[in-house]
C-alpha cells in the first residue's frame, strides 16, 4: 500500500487527491489530506466571494472526493508547526505533496500602508468569507464615505462589488453576522477601482467585470480621456490581435465611459494609469485618500511616469495586488517567486529532487489561474509521484499516522466533526433566519466539531 499525505484541502490539495485515488498503475493508495483549519476546502470556503454561488457550488464536488472510502479528512492539523515537522510527516507517510496555496497579500512599499483603515484585500476577503483567522479583523465601514481598491485583479473586482452590493443582495449567501451587519451599517458611496497599467491589461476576467454593472442602486463609470490612452484602444488591428479576454474587457469598459455620475445610491469608478505614490492621512492617523501619479504606456506593455499627480480622497484603501506563497518551516522556498522550487512537482533541495516530497497549486506555480488550472497543475504533480511509487512504497512505515498525530498532541477534526460543524452553521442561519451561515472564529469550528 502507498500511503500519502496531502497538506491543504483546496482545490489543488482535493484534485491531488483525487488523482490519486482514480488511476490504476499504482494500487491500493490511501491518501490522508491534512489541513491547519477544521474546514476544508481552501480558497473555495475561504476566498470565493459569498454571493458567488456558483463557483461555491464547486464545494460539493470536493465533498464527493472528501468521502471516497480511501481518502480521509484530517483537520486542525497544522504541519510545519511545533507538533508536526514536515521531517516527522514524511516520517509517517510514504510520500507528502504540499498543497498550501499562497496565504499572504503583497504590499505596495509606498509611505502610509501602516496608516488606519489601509488593509490588505486578502485581509477584507477573509474577514467576509469568516476565516477564523480573521475574525479579530476591524473594518470601519460606518465611517467610510469613499473607498480606493489598488489593482486590477479578480480579487480588487470582488472586494470592490462586495463594497458596492446592498445587503439584501448579501443576506442570502453564507456571509458570517457581524461581517453582514458592518456592511448593512456601511457608509460606502463611492469606490475607486484603479490600475497602473491601461484598460487592455486589466488581469479580470469579462463575465466577473461585466457583473459590477449588473449591481442594483451602482452606477459604474470609466474617463473615456484614460480609456483612449490606450494605444489599442482607437486601433481595431491591434484590439483584434488581442487576446480574447482583454478584447471582450475592452468593449465592456468601453460601454461605461459616459457623461458622468447618475443618480444611483452607490458609483464605482474604474480609473486606469494610476500608479501608487503615497497613502495620505490625517493627524489621527486615519487615511484620508492616497496620492497616484499619472502614468503613460511606454511601447512595450509596461507604463512610464509623467510627474502629474491625482490624489483620490477615501477612508478605506484595501490593497489588492496579488498572494504570496509564504515559507512552511522544513521546506525550501524560492523568496522571489513566492513558490517552492520543484520540477514537475519534484520539491527540490539544493537543485535535486527530494525523496517523498511533493508540491501542487499556488505554492508550486504562484497565484494564477482560475480553479480549474489547478486540476493540471495537480495531476502533472500526482504522475511525478506515481512514477516514484516503486521505491517510496518499499519503505516501512510505523503504523497508522492518526496514532502518531494524536499522540503529538494533536486534535484533528475528521469528516463526521466537520460534517458537525455544517450542521451548526445551518442552525445558526435557521436561527438567525437566514439559509446556512458560517462560523467565524477558532473556538465555535472547534465546539461545533465535537470531541476531538
Ligand atoms: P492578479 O490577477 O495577479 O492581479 C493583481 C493586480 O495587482 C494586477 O492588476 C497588477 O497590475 C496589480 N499590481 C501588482 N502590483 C502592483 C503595484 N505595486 N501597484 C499597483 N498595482 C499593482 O491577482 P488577484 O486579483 O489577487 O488574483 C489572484 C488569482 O486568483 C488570479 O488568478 C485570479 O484570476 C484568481 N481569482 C479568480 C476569481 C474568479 O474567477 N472569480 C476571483 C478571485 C481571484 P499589473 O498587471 O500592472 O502588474
Amino acid at each position: 500500500m502507498l500511503r500519502v499525505a496531502v497538506v491543504g484541502s483546496g482545490p489543488s490539495g482535493v484534485y491531488a487527491a483525487q488523482t490519486l485515488v482514480q488511476q490504476r498503475e499504482v494500487p491500493g493508495v490511501r491518501v490522508d489530506v491534512l489541513d491547519r483549519l477544521p474546514a476544508p476546502y481552501g480558497l473555495v470556503r475561504y476566498g470565493v466571494a459569498p454571493d458567488h454561488e456558483k463557483i461555491k457550488s464547486l464545494q460539493g464536488s470536493l465533498r464527493t472526493v472528501l468521502e471516497d472510502e480511501r481518502i480521509r479528512f484530517l483537520g486542525n492539523v497544522e504541519v510545519g508547526g511545533e507538533r508536526l515537522s514536515t521531517g516527522r510527516l514524511l516520517e509517517l507517510y510514504h510520500a507528502v505533496v504540499y498543497c498550501v496555496g499562497a496565504a499572504r497579500d503583497r504590499m505596495l512599499g509606498i509611505p502610509g500602508e501602516e496608516l488606519i483603515g489601509v488593509h490588505s484585500a486578502t485581509a477584507f476577503v477573509s474577514w467576509y468569507s469568516g476565516h477564523p483567522d480573521a475574525a479579530a479583523e476591524v473594518f470601519d465601514l460606518p465611517g467610510v464615505d469613499s473607498a480606493v481598491v489598488v489593482g486590477a485583479g479578480n480579487v480588487a473586482v470582488d472586494v470592490t462589488r462586495i463594497l458596492a452590493r446592498g445587503t439584501a443582495e448579501l443576506a442570502p449567501t453564507d456571509m458570517p453576522q457581524p461581517a453582514l451587519g458592518a456592511l448593512a451599517d456601511s457608509g460606502v458611496r463611492r469606490v475607486a477601482m484603479v490600475a497602473r497599467r491601461g484598460p487592455s491589461q486589466g488581469r479580470f476576467t469579462t463575465k466577473e467585470l461585466r457583473e459590477l454593472g449588473t449591481l442594483p442602486g451602482v452606477d459604474v463609470g470609466t474617463d473615456p480621456a484614460e480609456l483612449a490612452l490606450d494605444p489599442v484602444y482607437a486601433d481595431p488591428v491591434a484590439a483584434a490581435a488581442l487576446p480574447a479576454v482583454a478584447r471582450r474587457n475592452l468593449e465592456v469598459l468601453r460601454g461605461w465611459a459616459g457623461p458622468g455620475p447618475g443618480d444611483a445610491p452607490r458609483r464605482i469608478a474604474l480609473r486606469f494609469y494610476l500608479r501608487p505614490m503615497e497613502i495620505l492621512g490625517g493627524p489621527d492617523g486615519r487615511v484620508t485618500g492616497m496620492r497616484f501619479e499619472r502614468t503613460a504606456p511606454d511601447g512595450s506593455g509596461g507604463v512610464t511616469g509623467t510627474g502629474v499627480h491625482e490624489d483620490i480622497d477615501a477612508q478605506l484603501v484595501l490593497r489588492s495586488v496579488g498572494y504570496r506563497g509564504v515559507p512552511l518551516a522544513g521546506l525550501p522556498f524560492d523568496s522571489g517567486r513566492g513558490t517552492v522550487p520543484h520540477a514537475a512537482g519534484r520539491v527540490l533541495r539544493a537543485g535535486r529532487a527530494s525523496v517523498g516530497e511533493y508540491v501542487a497549486g499556488w505554492i508550486k506555480r504562484g497565484p494564477t489561474g482560475v480553479i480549474g488550472t489547478n486540476r493540471p497543475c495537480a495531476k502533472e504533480t500526482v504522475s511525478s509521484l506515481l512514477q516514484d511509487a516503486g521505491a517510496l512504497a518499499r519503505r516501512d512505515l510505523p503504523g497508522d499516522p492518526l496514532d502518531a498525530l494524536r499522540a503529538a498532541g494533536l486534535r484533528p477534526v475528521r469528516w463526521p466533526g466537520w460534517l458537525a460543524i455544517e450542521a451548526a452553521e445551518a442552525d445558526l442561519g435557521r436561527s438567525l433566519g437566514r439559509r446556512s451561515v458560517k462560523i467565524p472564529d477558532w473556538q465555535g469550528l472547534l465546539g461545533a466539531a465535537g470531541p476531538l
